[in-house]
């Protein structure tokens, strides 16, 4: 797969149009800012975050998805998506639990760990950080199966391979929380 890094990828000044945007430090890796050299137009590449959601049904069944669409189509995944501009992270994570499962979330709690992530989409790679949330559903009943981004599936514990899981953030993400460094008192049904 193309790594379409930033700097491989802008390499026109959005601002002017000529050609030499170019990093400001050829040092640093990954790159962090572009700067043109005809206009001093600069863009900073900054990490983008995002939100990755934990939903047990039952203590130990744990709500995953499958991802039916580039990056990482056909791998399991949690719950989670971009935070969009001005919006807030726990809005972010009820939002994209909704959307892509179905659920209105309560008791959202934020983790005390993040992650890092490269996610390549649409001739870009955009450096995310994933913030954790923990919370329960309202209503299993509104659990949907698949929809178009993803379908849902419900695995216990002892039957989730990490190594099925697509992106390295989520991974990580699964692994802190089968080896329980991820707290999940007080999830389940209530
Ligand atoms: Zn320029």
């Amino acid at each position: 797969m193309k790594s379409w890094y930033p700097e491989d990828v802008l390499t026109f000044c959005p601002s002017c149009g000529t050609r030499g945007f170019e990093p400001s430090d050829r040092t640093q890796q990954p790159i962090m800012h572009l700067h043109c050299s005809s206009c001093g137009f600069g863009l900073f590449i900054n990490a983008a975050a995002s939100v990755v959601v934990l939903i047990e049904k039952q203590p130990g069944l744990l709500l995953m998805t499958r991802r039916l669409k580039e990056p990482e189509q056909g791998t399991l995944d949690l719950p989670g998506g971009f935070i969009d501009p001005g919006e807030r992270a726990e809005d972010a994570a009820a939002r994209e639990v909704f959307e892509e499962c179905g659920l209105r979330v309560r008791d959202l709690k934020l983790q005390n760990r993040t992650y890092c992530n490269q996610y390549r989409y649409g001739g870009l790679t955009y450096y995310t950080l994933d913030l954790v949330f923990t919370c329960s559903a309202e209503n299993w009943d509104e659990l949907s199966e698949d929809g178009n981004e993803v379908e849902t599936l419900l695995i216990q514990k002892e039957h989730i391979n990490p190594s099925d899981v697509g992106f390295v953030s989520v991974r990580n993400i699964v692994l802190d929380y089968l080896q329980g460094r991820i707290f999940t008192c007080g999830l389940g049904e209530t």
